[in-house]
């Protein structure tokens, strides 16, 4: 018989004897870990490798039973409660000390509805997984830029990818959300049932309940999409920024183009335009020649592919594990000042594993009143992310405060709008900010739904 001592919310220490902790472990069908079990390390295992956190155990849900005991559980013994669906969230929710993680990444069916053109999947896929049942009809819906991202918390979060200008956000495609809430009941949220916690669920990260499932609506991509990196070296990566700047100003709704600051495979700083083209590929080929025949490029990877090479493409940027530190804002104005800032910083980078990735969001993404969802931030910009990444401990704070100090110089242009999915560990004060316009509605609907919170662990919106 295994004692556990665990975590309350309030800070203290709870004894749970043997026998009570067996009777709990006898209803769960999927894996069960404390401390002492094997693989324990793997279970409280997260993508960001400075986040080493020891809970007392780990319910690996193999369906919604288990969801809905592990939260009755966790509510009877008040425990720290975190959720996790693919792992990657950056500030590490999806793991705590001496509390409860309920981890859904046993949870991966799906079922596609090509006729519909819906999906109804579990809440424990990834994006590579669903892109692989989607996909076998032609059909995705908008997805995160690194396929073993989860679609749990990418989705509840709001959800920026390759589809956004002509899909709009990930969020935008959600059509219902089955939830186990702080009571431990199964509801479906959607248009017309607990519409107030439909709306809170687009954008309101994982703040009201367990989602179990998610139905998406699907869009037919075809046999294949243009995608790709066009390469130059960071010497011309000003003339390129502004470049950039004019070219997604105002882009077709088919046309996404990216920007990202790195260190290339030969160890030089480089900067790199990423594309994509959602639509017609002989119009696509147009529609990005002058962006090929801009400047003079070290490599030119743009070409037709399949939709999941697109989704694949920048999975070796972000391999699970090292560890990591991360700044990120929205950015209106592009100005040559920012750019200078940007550039300044980024042919000095300190570790060959950082990037400074920048998305632009626009089209159908833009078009949702900040007020339909919960995700407000429906204006044409750009989302920038410092991305440090390293592997030595001993060079933590070296790499943080890198970070902070090219941080510090780029906020004064991105004002404090942030999108909830990019808030690092430390910066609990931007939470408010992140959900801007819609916060005060968003405690309204968590005293309705978690008024205790119970879920907590997050970047928590207390209820009003
Ligand atoms: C390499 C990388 C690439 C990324 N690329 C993109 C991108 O292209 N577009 C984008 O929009 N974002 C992107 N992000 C940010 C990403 O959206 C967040 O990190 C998100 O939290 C990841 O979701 P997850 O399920 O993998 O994370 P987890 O760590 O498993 O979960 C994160 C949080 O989501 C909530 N949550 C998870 N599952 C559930 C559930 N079933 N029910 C309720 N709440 C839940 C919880 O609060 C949890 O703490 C990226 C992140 C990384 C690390």
């Amino acid at each position: 018989m295994t004692t556990i001592n665990a975590t309350r919310t309030g800070g203290s220490v709870v004894t749970i004897d043997g026998e009570t902790f067996n009777v709990f472990e006898s209803t769960i069908h999927g894996d069960v870990f404390t401390a002492e079990s094997e693989g324990y390390d793997r279970a409280r295992s997260v993508w960001n490798g400075m986040i080493d956190k020891r809970p007392a155990v780990v319910v690996k849900c193999r369906g919604v039973s288990d969801v809905i005991n592990a939260v009755r559980f966790a509510r009877e013994h008040d425990l720290v409660l975190s959720l996790r669906g693919g792992a990657h969230n950056v500030a590490g929710h999806g793991t705590c000390d001496g509390g409860l993680v309920i981890d859904l990444s046993g949870m991966k069916g799906v079922r596609v509805d090509p006729i519909t053109r819906t999906a109804h999947a579990q809440a424990g896929l990834t994006w590579a997984e669903f892109d692989d049942e989607t996909l076998v009809h032609g059909l995705a819906t908008t997805g995160g830029t690194v396929s073993n991202t989860g679609i749990a918390g990418l989705t509840l979060g709001g959800g920026l990818g390759w589809l956004m200008g002509k899909h709009g956000l990930t969020c935008d495609n959600v059509i219902s959300f089955d939830i186990v809430t702080a009571g431990g009941e199964l509801i479906t949220a959607d248009a017309d049932s607990h519409a107030d916690l439909f709306w809170a669920l687009r954008g309101g990260g994982g703040n009201f309940g367990v989602v179990t499932s998610f139905r998406f609506q699907l869009h037919d991509v075809g046999p294949a999409v243009i995608g790709g990196m066009i390469i130059h070296p960071m010497d011309h990566a000003r003339e390129l920024m502004r470049f950039y700047r004019d070219i997604t100003a105002d882009p077709p709704d088919e046309l996404e183009v990216y920007m990202a600051l790195m260190t290339s495979p030969d160890g030089d700083p480089v900067a790199g335009i990423m594309v994509g083209y959602n639509g017609d590929v002989t119009e696509g080929e147009k529609q990005i020649k002058a962006i090929r025949e801009f400047g003079s490029p070290l490599a030119d990877l743009v070409q037709p592919m399949p939709y999941s090479a697109r989704q694949h493409m920048l999975d070796d940027f972000a391999p699970h594990g090292p560890r990591r530190y991360w700044k990120s804002g929205f950015l209106q104005e592009f100005s040559d000042d920012v750019i200078d800032v940007f550039v300044d910083h980024a042919s000095n980078l300190i570790s060959p594993m950082t990037g400074i990735p920048i998305f632009n969001v626009h089209g159908a993404a833009t078009r949702v009143a900040p007020d339909a969802t919960a995700f407000g931030h429906r204006i044409h910009q750009w989302d920038i992310d410092i991305v440090s990444q390293w592997l030595d401990p001993e060079d933590d704070e070296r790499q943080i405060e890198w970070t902070r100090k090219f941080w510090g110089d780029l906020e004064p242009f991105a004002g404090e709008t942030v999108y909830v999915n990019h808030i690092s560990e430390d910066e609990p004060s931007r939470i408010e900010t992140a959900f801007g316009l819609n916060y005060a509605r968003l405690r309204a609907v968590k005293r309705t739904y978690d008024p205790g919170n119970v879920f907590r662990l997050n970047h928590n919106i207390p209820p009003g």
